[in-house]
């Protein structure tokens, strides 16, 4: 396989402040951020839809895999499951980007 190293952005058309909350999301959704950091992440979501959209997408996995019943706190959500809502994430901040 010739697996070239592309630079392409994915996150071209992303705000900085998304991508922030995208790193931090998993740690929030744990609660393991400050209450400083919960309320900018609140903040930025109440006024983003593609954030809105990923974070409803995110706890509907972590809920799906507690319906699963393997553990009682899913510490980490699957490498696949993080890469699909992450395109999915990155395909929503793409279309706000496009015309309206
Ligand atoms: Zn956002």
């Amino acid at each position: 396989m010739s697996d070239e190293s592309h630079h392409r952005h994915v996150h071209s058309s992303a705000d900085p402040a998304c991508l922030e909350i995208f790193a931090r999301l998993s740690d929030y959704l744990d609660g393991e951020l400050t209450a400083a950091d919960c309320d900018a992440i609140q903040a930025h979501i109440r006024d983003c839809p593609p954030c809105i959209d990923f974070v409803a997408s995110l706890r509907r996995s972590i809920e799906a895999a507690q319906h699963l019943g393997c553990e009682e706190r899913p510490a980490a959500l699957s490498a696949e499951t993080c890469e699909r809502l992450r395109a999915a994430w990155a395909e929503s901040l793409r279309r706000r980007g496009g015309p309206a």
